[in-house]
């Protein structure tokens, strides 16, 4: 895969699967836009660690639940290097508690981040790639949003609506030449599933035919499949990444 000239933004790209996506473009020739929320230390490591294997890339710290943040640094994005052609949504929150328990703020806020940021950031560079016709956008769902999980009732809803989502902009969006695809990945071994005890995490495994949890770079080499030429017949498409867990 060849990705020179092509400007690609991975939202929430200081660490996981972000990180991971971000490294795999960078390799094949992509500039890399990485961006974070809050920890720009570990944007900025990911930035040393591409540059010194010879990539390009800038990092860009916004909340993609702020319509008007993502608006301006995509905007602003474009100026400065003339287009937008990969957006992968994969910035993500977890606010784990049973339905009972869920304070409003915990529902706002996955929703807000998990759900809304990838409404602003498709919305933001949707208006580009129309004008470019062309353009590539990743969604990263999740496993629960096809399968449900307790007590990820807020996690679950945004990442079936990822899904209902795609589905109707990849149709709306098609006619531009620009694909839109999700990535459902199950039990991937980041920050997001570290603080999970042992024993739900060796129920998790038992529900694996494949044995082992993923890695990040199980899904990244995903995201780079759906951007390169070779995926460019597949849109609206939900591409599960979880070892078997569900099918
Ligand atoms: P992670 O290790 O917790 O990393 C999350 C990333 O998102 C960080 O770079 C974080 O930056 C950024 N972020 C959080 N809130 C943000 C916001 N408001 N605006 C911009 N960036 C923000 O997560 P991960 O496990 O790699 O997950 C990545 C994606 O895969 C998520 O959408 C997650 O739901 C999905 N997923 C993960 C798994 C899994 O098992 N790990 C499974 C299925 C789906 P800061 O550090 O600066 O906050």
């Amino acid at each position: 895969m060849d990705f020179n000239g092509k400007v690609a933004l991975i939202t929430g790209s200081s660490r996981g699967i972000g990180k991971s996506i971000a490294k795999d473009l960078a390799s094949k020739g992509a500039f890399v836009i990485i961006n974070y929320a809050s920890n720009e230390q570990a944007a900025q490591s990911v930035k040393d660690e591409i540059e010194s294997k010879g990539g390009k890339c800038e990092i860009r710290g916004f909340d993609v639940s702020s319509y008007s943040q993502v608006n301006d640094e995509i905007d602003s994005i474009v100026k400065d290097h003339g287009e937008l052609n990969f957006l992968v949504n994969n910035a993500g929150i977890t606010r784990d508690t049973l339905l009972m328990r869920m304070k409003e703020e915990d529902w706002d806020a996955v929703i807000n981040v998990n759900l809304k940021g990838v409404f602003n950031c498709t919305k933001a560079a949707s208006k580009y790639m129309v004008k470019q016709k062309s353009g590539r956008i990743v969604n990263i769902s999740s496993v629960v949003g096809e399968m449900g999980n307790p007590g990820q009732s807020n996690y679950s809803a945004t990442k079936a609506g990822i899904i209902g989502f795609t589905k109707s902009v990849s149709r709306e969006l098609a006619s531009r030449n620009i694909t839109v695809n999700s990535i459902a990945p199950g039990f991937i071994e980041t920050d997001i599933t570290s603080g999970l005890s042992d024993k739900v995490k060796e129920y998790y495994l038992g529900q694996i035919p494949l044995s082992r949890f993923g890695s990040p770079e199980d899904v990244s080499g995903v995201v780079s499949f759906l951007l390169s030429d070779a995926a460019s017949y597949i849109t609206g498409e939900v591409i599960r990444v979880n070892g078997g867990m569900y099918t």
